[in-house]
């Protein structure tokens, strides 16, 4: 469903991801793990065109856009392919002037000019969903870090996307906050949800991922099962990471 076909980002004189070529099923969980700096963040970045490509092909749902040097990609194409993906970030960037509740309307009712009272019911419905029922009306600054997170994950989800792309999703929590939102992403994962995420979090990648890759230095060094990377990787530079965080 998603297929990244040698997929080039160069910044300046720095090439930060030389030729990736991924697929990843429809209901699947892609962990992109690896050391800081090795192009995690980018190739998120690059799948929803917050990052512009510059090569390769992108084949998201129905949506194929090929990116070339010099070659200008149309704002409709951009936004037809950034509609099937939500984005998740580390620091939750949620709208602080608006409640829990707005987060999750907003863009159901600026872009896809929904009704207020159809967002407002399918907000109420992801707010549920991620256990943040109870806080619709509350503001992003009174919410914990968990909570915040949470709300993120519904607003990401609400437009209804064929990916939810996640950056670091548990990094900036303590782990009692990182576990609740771990708890909710299994949810989703169990549910059929379509991921991809860049963590730090080998307990996350474990628990959630069906697939991980280790990217390092803009390529794709190694990738399998999580049992498989995690506990008998096969490169050098697999290892030395693994070792180093445990
Ligand atoms: P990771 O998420 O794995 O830590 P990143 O994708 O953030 O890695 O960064 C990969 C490389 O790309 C780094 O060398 C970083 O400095 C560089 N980079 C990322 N974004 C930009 C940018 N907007 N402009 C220039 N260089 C960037
Ligand atoms: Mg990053």
């Amino acid at each position: 469903m998603i297929e990244l076909t040698h997929i080039e980002k160069r910044f300046g004189d720095n090439l930060v991801l030389k030729d990736i070529s991924v697929e990843m099923a429809e209901g699947s969980v892609t962990a992109l793990v690896g050391p800081s700096g090795g192009g995690k963040s980018t190739l998120l970045r690059c799948i929803n065109l917050l990052e512009t490509p510059t090569s390769g092909k992108i084949h998201l749902g129905d949506e194929e856009i090929e990116f070339a040097p010099g070659r200008k990609i149309g704002w409709q194409q951009i936004q037809r392919l950034r509609r099937q993906t939500g984005m998740v970030f580390q620091n939750f960037q949620l709208f602080p002037h608006q409640t829990a509740i707005g987060n999750v309307m907003e863009g159901l009712v600026t872009v896809l000019r929904w009704p207020a009272d159809r967002a407002r019911a399918r907000a109420m419905e992801l707010l549920e969903k991620v256990g943040m029922a109870h806080k619709a009306d509350a503001w992003p600054a009174t919410l914990s870090g968990g909570q915040q997170q949470r709300v993120a994950i519904a607003r990401a989800l609400a437009p209804s996307p064929r990916v939810l792309l996640c950056d670091e999703p548990t990094s900036a929590l303590d782990p009692e906050l990182a576990e609740e939102v771990v708890e909710v992403l299994s949810r989703l994962a169990r549910e059929g949800t379509t991921m991809i995420m860049a963590t730090h979090d080998l307990r996350l990648a474990s628990r959630v991922a069906d697939k991980v890759i280790f990217l390092d230095g803009g390529l794709v060094v190694e990738s399998g099962p999580p049992g498989k990377i995690f506990s008998k990787p096969e490169r050098e530079r697999t290892k030395k990471f693994i070792a180093s965080l445990s």
